[in-house]
């Protein structure tokens, strides 16, 4: 697959605070990109630059081979924070606004909100609609024109789970309906996971990895175990070896040295031959929930 988008040893600093470190990326044409990091990552700060509405200290950012100037990358449509809408005015014309603006044909209108499935509810004001609703109008609006990529920072924050479901179908269409690349920011890990093609991860401004959906799945094995003695398990299962990490929900991640899952059995019975009360044993289903705290681990 081609680039739509590659960014080269982006830095981007604030005084003393590094937002963005040396960050090598590369967007596939037509891939659900996620770029996924903790409040603070630097997400925000790396979508403005691939706009052009930030200028980086160093590196380059390529769209299409074309590098991004500052003032606004061109085939680029967003959604980045609260957009901002006439409540007073219809769907419909908030929408006809930056149509005519861009000197579009009225059909324009009505393809845009056929593709977030909102053309009766357009004609309602907007003061009115779910924040679901809003969300989907402004991703309406960043679609005029057939943007090539479309930036949309934390798209299902805030919505409640009908809108996250919209959402989520929203997303996963657009690439094939429009040809249109997408980059979408996240801190929740697990509901990227259902809709990305592609995956990066970053912490503290800088990459910790970046592949495939698949690929980043198709990590290393684990189980994940809880007893009673947490802690002393812990120092018991390596003390035989094996690499035990705090898990989800108190509970100890635990894999071999090697990286695979240990055989259950055996690791049951190390447990209970040492009086710890065993409450949970079962292979871990490899998430990027999981592959973001191993990295961390690693990178710390
Ligand atoms: P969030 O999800 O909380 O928005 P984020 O991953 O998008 O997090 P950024 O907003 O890019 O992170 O912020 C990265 C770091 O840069 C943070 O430490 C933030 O405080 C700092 N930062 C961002 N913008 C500015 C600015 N204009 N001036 C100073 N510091 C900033």
């Amino acid at each position: 697959m081609s680039a739509a988008l590659i960014t080269e040893l982006l830095t981007k600093r604030f005084g003393r605070q590094r937002a963005v470190e040396n960050l090598s990326i590369r967007v596939p044409e037509r891939s659900i990109y996620g770029f996924l990091g903790a409040n603070g990552a630097g997400k925000t700060t790396t979508l403005r630059l691939m706009l052009g509405l930030l200028r980086p200290d160093r590196g380059t950012i390529r769209l299409f081979g074309q590098p991004v100037r500052r003032g606004g990358a061109r085939g680029v449509g967003a959604l980045i924070e609260a957009p901002s809408l006439y409540p007073h005015l219809t769907g419909r014309e908030n929408l006809a606004i930056t149509r005519r603006l861009l000197g579009l044909p009225p059909t324009e209108t009505d393809r845009v909100l056929d593709l977030v499935d909102l053309r009766a509810g357009a004609l309602r004001r907007v003061g009115g609609f779910s924040l679901g609703m809003r969300q989907r109008l402004a991703i309406a609006r960043a679609l005029l024109g057939r943007p090539r990529v479309l930036i949309l920072d934390e798209p299902t924050n805030g919505l409640d789970p009908e809108g996250i479901v919209d959402m989520r179908a929203l997303i996963r269409r657009l690439p094939d309906a429009e040809g249109t690349t997408l980059i979408i920011s996240s801190h929740l890990l697990g509901e990227v996971e259902q809709v990305v093609t592609h995956a990066a991860m970053i912490h503290r401004g800088r990459l910790l990895m970046e592949d495939s959906l698949p690929a980043l799945l198709s990590g290393p094995g684990s189980l994940e175990v809880e007893t009673a003695v947490p802690a002393a398990s812990a120092a018991l299962l390596v003390g035989a070896g094996l690499i035990a990490e705090p898990g989800r929900a108190g509970r100890l991640s635990v894999r071999t040295a090697a990286g695979s899952a240990p055989e259950p059995q055996s690791i049951a019975r190390l447990l209970v031959e040492a009086g710890h009360e065993l409450r949970h044993l079962a292979r871990e289903k490899p998430s990027l929930e999981r592959l973001y705290h191993r990295q961390l681990a690693l990178a710390a």
